[in-house]
């Protein structure tokens, strides 16, 4: 029997989908979901509209390639629709939630018994954190998820609804699961959640959280934040990176708009002021890292002038680089009630000045490590072409015979080509 995944959306959702493969294995084969199976799992998001309708023509791709298959959807679109709109889901066999997901093996399982259709999607706010553990990953940087849910509700998000509020993986599993990656080769950790920044158990906060991790887990070579939020890049947390070269170089703080009414109207918990006072601090012990963001096109009420005022506070800050997002409303969030949203053609221009905007800052934060020696962790070989991530996050390449995937060497930057950098080995 042979199974296939889907994977849609976050780095959460990537690492929850390692896990299912991880458990099937054990059972059945792994295809690409292009081939036929037996299995095909959709592992659905919904942060924007285009993911749920993504979600939908998985169904429909899967059912078409194989008609007898078993179709199932688990996590975000799940749980925010089969409830409300169940008739949407025909396609599936079985639904699940962001509950319950450590069931997912087990229901295909019964489900090739008796072929009878399993839901489970439930309402709730508060649940456990479902323990996961993961032996490999299924690329050289290997994701660790360590918390999820959210209690922020910013306006325009349904992720508090979608995956309930906040919990933690506790630091005795995350260094067990450490060890496992590491054990199996892979040398960076990219930690991983919803709300990463939350991380806290009842000996300490994220930055211990890294602490213990860089002194437990023998052969770590590298951990990276996936994401943070501004509030919660502590003064400790810059010091230990200023200190200790294996945490990357890189911190991704969401900003999603650079005006305070905007931020204010989002339920966003800083002023523009706080974020740019951050990241100065962040720079004056760090000054090469890079600083990249969030940024949502078109938020309701959102003026020109205001979207203007945002390229602008992204200039000042000197971003490495954005993840641009149009705004998509969202049904039970505050922001889809506004009556004054920016029109879909003005989204789009706004949109495009900001990928414009990333593009440029990218070139330029690049740019400067041209002649620098840099540390990069090479990921795949193509062509005699070597490509991998430096501490900072820029993709960064090197021509050679050699296979140097999965090794951290050190390299030095030649140039700067179309948004990679161009190096050889030292
Ligand atoms: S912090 Fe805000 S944007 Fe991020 S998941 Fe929570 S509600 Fe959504």
């Amino acid at each position: 029997m042979k199974f296939a995944i889907c994977n849609l959306g976050c780095k959460v959702n990537n690492y929850e989908s390692n896990w299912y493969a991880q458990q099937l294995s054990l059972k059945y084969e792994e295809v690409d979901f292009k081939e036929i199976a037996d299995v095909y799992i959709i592992n659905s998001c919904t942060v924007t509209n285009m993911a749920g309708s993504k979600t939908r023509q998985m169904f429909h791709q899967a059912k078409k390639r194989n008609p007898k298959a078993c179709i199932v959807c688990v996590s975000c679109y799940s749980q925010m629709e089969y409830l409300s709109k169940p008739e949407l889901f025909d396609d599936c066999d079985i639904v699940i939630g962001s509950t319950h997901k450590k069931e997912l093996p087990i229901c295909v399982d019964k489900w090739f018994e008796n072929k009878q259709r399993i839901v489970l999607v439930e309402e709730f706010e508060k649940t456990n954190f479902e323990e996961m553990e993961l032996k490999t990953f299924n690329q050289t940087r290997a994701y660790l998820k360590i918390q999820d849910g959210c209690n922020q509700f910013c306006s325009y998000c349904t992720i508090p609804l979608a995956r309930g509020r906040e919990r933690c993986l506790s630091g005795d599993r995350i260094i067990q699961y450490g060890k496992n990656l590491v054990a199996s080769g892979h040398q960076e950790i990219v930690l991983t959640g919803i709300h990463t920044g939350r991380w806290h158990d009842e000996n300490g906060n994220l930055t211990a959280l890294i602490k213990r991790m860089l002194n437990e887990i023998e052969g770590l070579k590298r951990i990276r934040l996936s994401s943070i939020e501004m509030t919660e890049v502590s003064d400790e947390l810059i010091a230990l990176m200023s200190q200790d070269e294996r945490v990357a170089s890189h911190l991704h703080i969401p900003l999603q708009t650079g005006t305070d009414r905007l931020l204010k109207l989002n339920n966003r918990p800083y002023t523009t002021e706080q974020y740019y006072q951050k990241i100065q601090k962040i720079r004056s012990l760090i000054p090469d890292i890079s600083i990249s963001s969030d940024v949502i096109a078109g938020l309701p009420t959102e003026s020109s002038q205001e979207a203007k005022a945002t390229e602008e506070f992204i200039e000042k800050c000197e971003l490495s680089f954005l993840h641009v997002f149009p705004y998509a409303k969202k049904e039970h969030t505050k922001d889809a009630e506004m009556k004054q949203q920016v029109d879909e053609q003005e989204k789009k221009h706004r949109v495009s000045c900001l990928t414009n905007l990333s593009s440029s800052l990218y070139n330029r934060y690049a740019s400067k490590f041209v002649g620098q020696k840099l540390q990069v962790l090479f990921e795949t070989k193509q062509d005699n072409v070597n490509r991998g991530h430096c501490s900072q996050y820029i993709v960064t390449e090197v021509i050679s015979e050699k296979d140097l995937s999965h090794q951290l060497l050190e390299v030095v930057v030649d140039e700067v080509k179309d948004n990679t950098l161009i190096a050889h080995l030292v």
